[in-house]
């Protein structure tokens, strides 16, 4: 054949390689692309069967790629040939005729790159072959073959690169539009899953993690099962391990951010020794974005609860500030806790000067004014005093040996105002081990925010009650009495009034001395508290003389309660004293006022006297009859 044929030869085989790839474009296929590159060849060189063997280059194994037998025929695979490898020295892709190592074949196109074998061409021959074909021809077409398949391998590899590039900026894109940690998560797994179909995927993450419907997560912990991965973890460095007798290797990749590691990304390669190198950076790439957004999903959910967090404190404090009753204050203190910690009890201890008694603050829960409480009170109390540190108790019931112990989860965290202990919350749970160690720094900078204004709303409590508290006898100021009966006047339909006087006082002072009628004083005062409801008001009117104002009470509940008042202290004071007591009334609709009222309940007063002592006397219908209730 001449030289010029031949060079239109190898140009025509040219340009069809070149139409196989110039119209592919995105949807170009790699096996497509081979198929019809080998008809041609079939074609050319009039050939039975031609097949395409890549060569792996770390075992030098030969893998049949494609070929134009029909599909479902044996397929070989099998080892270069030793002769081949030896053969291949220098030079370029060349050709062998009649390879006594394939007797199958009758030409072999080999391609090389850098002095490696990295494919062959074999070719069965029928009788109308060629065989006149020159060496120099078959070392063309063998080496426009060579290149083109090359060609072909780096066009597909870059049509896929594109394409994972592509996913990974819509990966990346998706990441930092969510916050939700979940998500971020399942992103990865079902990049991977679409990218690499055959590979097994883990998450391994640090187990402080919760929740992931479905997704395939590991616990990263200390074992030495997992020891590559937490070489992963704690170095922050691609690991490989390639298993012989698992038959596969795998990659942990460290799902890395700015701050920290926040786990693993395990990807297993199944039948492979060697992890596929051109797979890793794609991998590492996915793992750092995934890191990145991980930490952004942290940072966030962090900020949020911080948010949450500081929000507690300050409107719990701002209430501690409001003019509120501390009871309706520690009423909703004690509601946050419970709602914000999942709290069972929560309780505020406070302690006197001594420390060595203790009072429960109206708004705890009921729990702590039972006597089941005293035990975590006096165990925590006694602690808390020693320490003056927090307590965080996991299991109460394991720490104390006694297994009656409802609660077992408690947090104590004391009270402290300038180096001074107050008192001391309780935050109790059933469960073992129910509250966060997050939760208990909360409680704690919850308490230390909001001690001062929950001390200074008790002294305020106090200082309001020691102004209208009379001293001695501990009942109410007459101050306090005219208030609150101008209140009743306007609000209540009707209120009774009782006046009381020790008869012959003077007597008692003189024969006992001023300090015994102070103390029958106080007897009295306590029977008059003994006898009368909390929403009664005792008062001292004035010398010996004390009151009762029964709010929204008829008369006859008033002379009731007087009679019964008169009848108890002849018999529980010591010396004993008699009394006499008058008693008015209103109703609402009549014109009257408190002081009217005083005043009819001073002359029913006076009448008793004036009619034996030690007795009741009450104001007649007729505001200036009076009838006397006891003789
Ligand atoms: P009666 O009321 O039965 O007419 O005789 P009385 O002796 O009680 O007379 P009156 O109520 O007028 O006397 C009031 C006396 O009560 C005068 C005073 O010595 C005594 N007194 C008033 N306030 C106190 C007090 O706070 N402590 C003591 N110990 N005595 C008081
Ligand atoms: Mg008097
Ligand atoms: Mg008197």
């Amino acid at each position: 054949m001449e030289e010029t044929v031949e060079r239109e030869i190898i140009l025509e085989l040219k340009c069809r390689f070149f139409d196989l790839i110039s119209t592919g474009g995105q949807s170009l296929s790699y096996s497509n692309v081979l198929s019809q590159m080998m008809a041609a060849l079939q074609a050319l060189l009039k050939a039975d069967e031609v097949d395409l063997y890549s060569c792996e280059v770390w075992n030098q194994g030969l893998i049949l790629e494609a070929t134009t037998r029909a599909a479902g025929n044996e397929i070989i695979t099998g080892k270069v040939p030793d002769c081949l490898l030896s053969n291949i020295g220098s030079g370029q892709n060349t050709f062998i005729v009649k390879p006594a190592f394939m007797p199958n074949h009758d030409l072999l196109f080999t391609f090389k790159d850098n002095e490696k074998l990295t494919g062959l061409l074999a070719f069965k021959m029928n009788s109308n072959s060629p065989a006149n074909a020159s060496d120099r021809l078959l070392e063309m077409i063998s080496h426009e073959c060579g290149a083109f398949i090359e060609k072909v391998r780096s066009l597909v590899h870059t049509l896929e690169e594109e394409k994972r590039y592509k996913q990974l900026f819509r990966v990346t894109e998706k990441f930092h539009s969510t916050m939700d940690m979940d998500a971020v998560l399942g992103e990865i797994i079902s990049t991977l899953q679409e990218v690499y179909p055959s590979f097994t995927y883990y998450l391994l993450l640090s187990h402080d993690h919760k929740g992931y419907g479905g997704l395939p997560v590991k616990d990263l912990e200390y074992d030495s099962e997992n020891f590559t991965a937490m070489q992963s973890y704690v170095s922050g460095q691609i690991q490989f391990e390639d298993s012989v007798a698992d038959k596969n290797s795998i990659m942990y990749a460290p799902l890395k951010g700015k701050q920290g590691v926040y786990g693993v990304l395990q990807v297993i390669a199944p039948d492979s020794l060697v992890f596929p190198q051109n797979e890793v950076e794609f991998i590492k790439l996915l793992a750092n974005t995934a890191g990145s957004a991980l930490e952004n999903a942290k940072l966030y959910e962090q900020s949020r609860k911080l948010v949450a967090d500081l929000q507690l404190i300050n409107e719990t404090s701002h209430q501690l500030n409001t003019s509120l009753r501390l009871t309706d204050t520690m009423s909703f203190i004690c509601g946050q806790i419970l709602k914000s910690f999942k709290a069972q009890e929560v309780g505020f201890i406070m302690l006197d000067s001594e420390n060595d008694d203790y009072t429960v603050v109206q708004g705890s829960t009921s729990f702590f004014f039972s006597k089941e409480a005293s035990e975590y009170i006096f165990d925590v109390g006694r602690r808390v005093q020693r320490e003056m540190e927090p307590l965080f108790i996991g299991d109460f019931v394991a720490e104390n040996g006694v297994a009656s112990l409802h609660y077992r989860s408690v947090m104590g965290v004391p009270m402290i105002q300038s180096g001074e202990l107050k008192g001391f919350a309780l935050v109790m749970h059933e469960e073992p081990y129910h509250f966060a160690f997050d939760t208990f720094k909360l409680l704690q900078s919850l308490i230390h925010h909001s001690t001062l204004a929950f001390t200074n709303s008790i002294l305020r409590e106090e200082l309001e009650k020691m102004v209208v508290t009379d001293h001695l006898t501990k009942l109410y100021s007459r101050g306090y009495l005219d208030d609150k009966m101008n209140l009743s006047m306007l609000e209540d339909a009707q209120g009774t009034f009782i006046l009381i006087d020790i008869d012959n006082f003077k007597g008692v002072n003189d024969k006992y001395g001023h300090q015994v009628g102070d103390d029958v004083l106080i007897q009295l005062a306590r029977q008059i508290a003994k006898n009368i409801r909390g929403t009664d008001i005792g008062a001292r009117w004035g010398g010996e003389e004390l009151a009762i104002y029964l709010p929204g009470a008829p008369l006859d509940i008033g002379v009731m309660i007087a009679n019964r008042l008169v009848d108890k202290v002849e018999k529980h004071t010591n010396p004993s004293v008699t009394i006499s007591c008058g008693v008015s009334t209103w109703i609402k609709g009549q014109e009257d006022t408190v002081k009217s009222v005083f005043k009819r309940a001073d002359q029913a007063l006076y009448l008793a006297k004036n009619s034996g002592k030690n007795k009741v006397v009450v104001q007649k219908e007729n505001q200036f009859n009076f009838i006397s209730t006891q003789e």
